[in-house]
């Protein structure tokens, strides 16, 4: 229990811990703005943390990733949501997600368990991207990061990354988040600037065949929803796996994944991929939740609108969008776009198509899985609205209800609903290819002519 160590004497501990430079730069007093640097790495072997552990006191938190060796990392702060990030290299994190977050020490009984109390209301690690992880606290009041460094592990082994936060004034964090921001400006790179060859990233090579893209939700930092240990950023994945097998194996189309594994894509990429593919249809997988209704149940397929179609499509469409929040994008409103005459007749002519692709992909459903009592809805989900590409969004049960959960872990329920989605993505495209083959531009001329007009 001696393990756990209060907030004495920070300083001291650091010189003992670390190299002098970094304990002077602690000491000079930090800024939550700066890019905090740890130690380096000394070897490039795989990182392991075995253990992420988070404490909380009334007005400090403070948390502890037991690491194979020490790191590089920075952390600074953002708002909107309110977050502290702790950048990392590619770690392998051996320890299951976070499912509660500890409530302060010293006021643990008598809580009112609704209301968020201490500094941290959540946290988040992962992976971000080749070669990133992240560790996201969302906080509850504002904060500054006291601390973010790294120490030697226990018996000597290995190495610990402590972060410290304290509570602080509004004004100051703003300051901070607004320094932060400064030295950010193009930041993000994501999977754009650093594509891994050899994998589905990057848009599909002109085959001639028809291309679909299919988007596993969530991955990496960003699991989606987790209920009794079903993760939806896994089971999806594991879907849109099976719904491209299926494909390839048929071989008429040509499939691109967004992911193929555990990572995190922001959803502009996933937008920008469909469309730098040349996309005929883009088709996102993903898992629903609903707490408070556990009888709610069944496949739900979404298009996008403007106005929502119910309060549900609303809700859900919110909780899809904060993805990027998620994995602590930092996300400001882009400068509203152009519109034209011509790219508001390629949005009516591609929701068209996405309405017409939404029924089919239902007809074909219903063979093998089961259908929510409101199967076709609409609201605005940022990954669906790319201009010129028939976007759906499927949501294959909630993890919520006993029998859906059943059936989304079960292989043979995926396989024959991931035949159905294959054989509707194909039926649909195939019409569609042989409908626009006389009349359409060539490829990748779609963001000047809508789709099936004439030259
Ligand atoms: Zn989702």
């Amino acid at each position: 229990m001696s393990k756990r160590v209060g907030f004495s004497s920070p300083v001291t501990r650091l010189a003992r811990g670390l190299g002098l430079a970094v304990a002077v730069l602690l000491a000079s007093g930090l800024h939550a703005q700066e890019a905090v640097p740890a130690v380096r790495a000394g070897a490039d072997a795989r990182l392991v943390a075995s253990s992420v552990e988070l404490e909380q006191f009334d007005d400090r938190a403070r948390l502890v990733l037991d690491l194979s060796s020490a790191v590089d990392a920075s952390a600074f702060l953002l708002s909107d949501p309110d977050r502290a990030i702790i950048d990392l290299p590619e770690i392998d994190f051996a320890v299951p997600p976070p499912t509660a977050t500890p409530r302060p020490r010293s006021r643990r009984r008598g809580l009112d368990r609704a209301k968020p109390v201490g500094l941290v209301a959540s946290y988040r690690f992962g992976r971000l991207g080749p070669g990133r992880s992240r560790v996201i606290l969302n906080l509850s009041a504002p904060a500054r990061i006291q601390r973010a460094a790294c120490e030697p592990g226990g018996a000597g082994r290995g190495s610990r990354l402590v972060v410290e936060l304290a509570r602080t004034d509004p004004a100051s964090f703003r300051a901070a988040v607004q320094a932060a921001r400064a030295t950010m400006v193009g930041a993000w790179t994501g999977t754009r600037t650093s594509p891994r060859p050899g994998t589905d990233q990057s848009p599909a090579a002109p085959s001639g065949k028809p291309v679909v893209v299919i988007d596993p939700g969530h991955g990496g930092i960003d699991s989606g929803a987790i209920v009794n240990g079903s993760v939806e950023k896994e089971l999806v994945l594991g879907f849109a796996k099976s719904v491209a097998s299926k494909l390839e194996a048929d071989g008429r189309l040509a499939v691109v994944l967004t992911r193929q594994d555990d990572t995190f894509v922001p959803l502009a990429e996933r937008v920008r991929l469909a469309r730098e593919s040349g996309a005929l249809l883009f088709v996102s997988i993903h898992a629903d939740t609903l707490a408070e209704a556990t009888d709610v149940a069944g496949a739900t397929v979404y298009t996008v609108s403007e106005r929502a179609s119910d309060a549900t499509a609303a809700r859900l469409a919110e909780k899809e969008n904060s993805a990027d929040a998620a994995a602590g994008l930092d996300q400001r409103p882009e400068a509203s776009e152009v519109s034209t005459i011509l790219q508001d007749l390629t949005r009516r002519e591609t929701r068209a198509l996405s309405h017409v692709f939404a029924r089919t992909l239902l007809t074909y459903w219903k063979v093998a899985g089961r259908l929510n009592k409101n199967p076709q809805r609409s609201a605005g989900f940022l990954v669906l609205k790319a201009p010129d590409v028939p976007s759906v969004l499927l949501e294959l049960g909630y993890l919520t209800n006993r029998r859906d959960d059943q059936a989304l872990s079960s292989s043979e329920w995926r396989d024959a609903t991931a035949t159905r989605v294959a054989e509707a993505i194909t039926a649909f495209l195939v019409a569609r290819e042989s409908s626009v083959a006389s009349t359409a531009p060539s490829r990748g001329g779609a963001e000047e002519a809508p789709i099936g007009a004439k030259p």
